[in-house]
């Protein structure tokens, strides 16, 4: 099982070494972009990986790119893997455009906005207690928990309020703890007001007020960076607090997803969720869809499951689950998307009054359970 372990680094004057190979990072990704962009102009064909490796290699030794060593050659070698990987995302998206999610070719980016590099095996050196090396410094960083597992690769990011965070990502990470199976399984509907709705009526969590009220403070520090004066330390300064304030909201959906899948992972041994369609909730129901963070909340449901041995899976979008009543399975094809904001509906063929969320994750269940 693969698992990272985030933490943060002190503040210290040395960060801004951190800072610095961040910039020359992005440097060399947008030289990298440029000359994938001219190859392919050229020839018409896409720059291998490998060639564009040798030809970094081979610009070092050149006086006009020698700060191009001060990056480790690892960190250069992932930069280049990033982006044919993201070419290799475009190509895919391009033969087939049903996959969903829209991908265009990568391009550009401000170095001032670049945020991250990544080393493999070598270019850090991990050191006792809470000390790391990179290239000749060495660094300290508030080490919350222990690391578990071999690390694969090391990132430094650096976020928008100017903190560096370290993250290892680790492969053979044993499964902990087996959570004891309940013997219970559950489908489960999610929604704008409720949160999500579990099957069997019991599980009924309300979205958190933080979100909302969390909108608010947004808008007022977005409107106070554009009162002031472009280039000014006002500015500048209100734009760290709009930064805070979003780092502030983040954590605490964090927190709450955390905290909701690690109930539903212990009382529930197979879970089953709808396939989301995030493009399509947006439409319906606006920006709250992704200040709700649904996709994030089941990325963290899976790897709960994995890390405690349970089972998630979702089910096909397409399946009527909101409109098939689940007394008689009739589905009720006159149902629009206006009656879908009232919270209750009675089915015209059996008569029964159904609550609209329930009636969804009892679907839900069903149909995941007769696909297992
Ligand atoms: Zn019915």
């Amino acid at each position: 099982m693969r698992k990272s372990f985030k933490y943060k680094l002190y503040r210290s004057k040395k960060n801004r070494y951190l800072d610095r190979l961040i910039i020359f990072s992005g440097v060399i990704y947008n030289h990298c972009i440029a000359l994938h962009k001219r190859y392919f102009k050229l020839t018409g064909k896409y720059l291998n990986p490998n060639r564009l490796k040798t030809h970094l290699t081979k610009l070092k030794k050149i006086k006009k790119y020698e700060f191009y060593r001060f990056v480790p050659s690892q960190a250069i070698q992932d930069i280049v893997e990033r982006i044919d990987r993201g070419y290799k995302l475009f190509f895919k998206y391009q033969k087939d455009k049903s996959v969903g999610l829209r991908y265009s070719p990568p391009s550009f980016k401000k170095t001032r906005k670049y945020k991250s590099f990544t080393l493999k095996q070598a270019g850090y050196k991990l050191l006792d207690g809470n000390r790391i090396k990179i290239g000749d410094k060495m660094f300290k960083f508030s080490k919350s928990r222990d690391i578990i597992g071999a690390i694969k690769t090391v990132t430094i990011k650096r976020d928008a309020l100017g903190d560096f965070y370290i993250t290892f990502s680790c492969d053979n990470v044993e499964p902990q703890t087996i959570k004891p199976m309940t013997g219970k399984s559950a489908g489960f509907d999610f929604g704008l007001k409720t949160f999500l709705t579990c099957s069997d009526g019991i599980v009924e969590i309300n979205s958190p007020l933080v979100f909302t009220s969390g909108l608010k403070e947004i808008r007022r520090a977005n409107k106070a960076v554009s009162r002031k004066k472009i280039w000014s330390n006002s500015r500048r300064k209100a734009v760290v607090n709009l930064a805070r304030i979003h780092k502030l909201i983040t954590y605490k959906r964090r927190d709450f997803h955390f905290k909701l899948a690690n109930k539903l992972v212990c009382d529930y041994d197979y879970l089953f969720f709808e396939d989301l369609n995030i493009s399509a909730m947006k439409k319906l129901w606006g920006r709250k869809v992704s200040d709700l963070g649904f996709s994030d909340f089941l990325n963290i449901v899976g790897h709960k499951c994995s890390e405690y041995g349970k089972k998630m899976s979702t089910v096909d979008r397409f399946f009527p689950s909101t409109k098939t009543c689940n007394m008689c399975k009739n589905v009720n094809k006159s149902m629009g998307f206006k009656d879908l904001s009232n919270r209750e509906w009675i089915c015209p063929s059996c008569g029964v009054l159904l609550h609209r969320d329930r009636n969804a994750a009892r679907n839900i269940l069903e149909e995941g359970i007769r696909r297992l």
